[in-house]
């Protein structure tokens, strides 16, 4: 752990074994682009795949997090769809206005990005964004960036999860489960606290390391990307055993959380599971690897999460 990092102690609710976060980041991705430009003006299919992922989670009665990319609050349908996402329980946070990387040198530009996304969550939605998820994900976090972290808190966020050290990701079949052991939250010098993503990311497993084709993907992203898939297509780019295998390293990563009794966040996006498991079955499987142990693993929010973190 860096010198800069304090630590900061997360205190379990009583009863509760290991918490976990499910966080999904709602991006119209780039990777899916055929512009190749992330937005989050998000498309009546991937609304309605967002839909079937609440109601999954409500028949487990587990509240989901999600963050919103600002620019999306522009499109009334899209407010309407987001407005039903946080009617039916769930959380929804900042994922800045326009996909901005948090270690942007472009500070000003990062602080009237965050007030702008505030004002349109609390004039669109009447909602406080609380927490904020870091776009792209950084090796060192925040690490040495002592005004971001400013611009950051000042505009109302006591914490970030933007952290994602791509050591965790290992070979091919070797991506560590052990990251919420090895990725403890901390708090920067200027008392903002950073929870990192502890585990790999679905853009990650499915595109990247599973990604057995990137001329395939290429292809798709150009002429199909953005529109919605037909039935039983299966994506040509990935391996054939990348979705069971998907499954089962993230319940081996709530297997050692709940081992070890700790406090855990993922970070998973809609868009990815439409696209690499468009009939659903991650999440009902993981909620009821978690929800069949003998002690209790909270599926919570990241908000929730949070909560949980005391700095020393
Ligand atoms: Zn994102």
């Amino acid at each position: 752990m860096s010198n800069d990092h304090t630590p900061v102690d997360v205190r379990l609710p009583k009863g509760v074994r290991c918490a976990i976060a499910l966080t999904y980041d709602t991006d119209m991705a780039g990777g899916y682009a055929p512009d190749g430009i992330c937005h989050g003006r998000t498309m009546p299919a991937l609304q309605e795949y967002i839909m079937r992922l609440c109601g999954t989670a409500e028949q487990f009665g587990v509240r989901l997090q999600f963050f919103q990319i600002g620019n999306g609050l522009v499109l009334p349908d899209v407010v309407e769809h987001v407005r039903q996402v946080l009617q039916r329980g769930h959380a929804v946070d900042s994922h800045t206005y326009s996909h901005l990387p948090l270690i942007t040198k472009e500070v000003a530009q990062l602080g009237e990005e965050l007030a702008l996304t505030n004002q349109l969550f609390e004039e669109k939605l009447g909602w406080k964004s609380t927490v904020l998820r870091g776009p792209g994900g950084y090796q060192n976090g925040l690490d040495g960036l002592p005004e971001n972290q400013r611009v950051i808190l000042k505009n109302g966020f006591k914490w970030v999860s933007g952290r994602f050290n791509g050591n965790l990701l290992g070979r091919r079949g070797a991506t560590s489960t052990e990251g919420p052991a090895l990725e403890p939250p901390y708090a920067y010098p200027t008392g903002l606290i950073e929870f990192p993503i502890q585990a790999a990311t679905d853009r990650t497993w499915f595109d990247t390391l599973r990604c057995v084709s990137p001329e395939a993907w290429t292809q798709w992203r150009k002429e199909c990307g953005h529109k919605p898939i037909p039935k039983g297509w299966r994506a040509p780019w990935t391996d054939k055993d990348a979705l069971d295998d998907w499954i089962r390293y993230n319940q081996a990563v709530a297997d050692f959380a709940y081992e070890r009794r700790l406090a855990c966040c993922l970070c998973w996006h809609p868009y990815s599971h439409y696209v690499h498991d468009p009939d659903n079955r991650a999440l009902p499987a993981f909620l009821a690897h978690c929800a069949a142990k003998t002690e209790k693993v909270w599926v919570c929010t990241m908000r929730d999460l949070v909560e949980m973190c005391v700095s020393q």
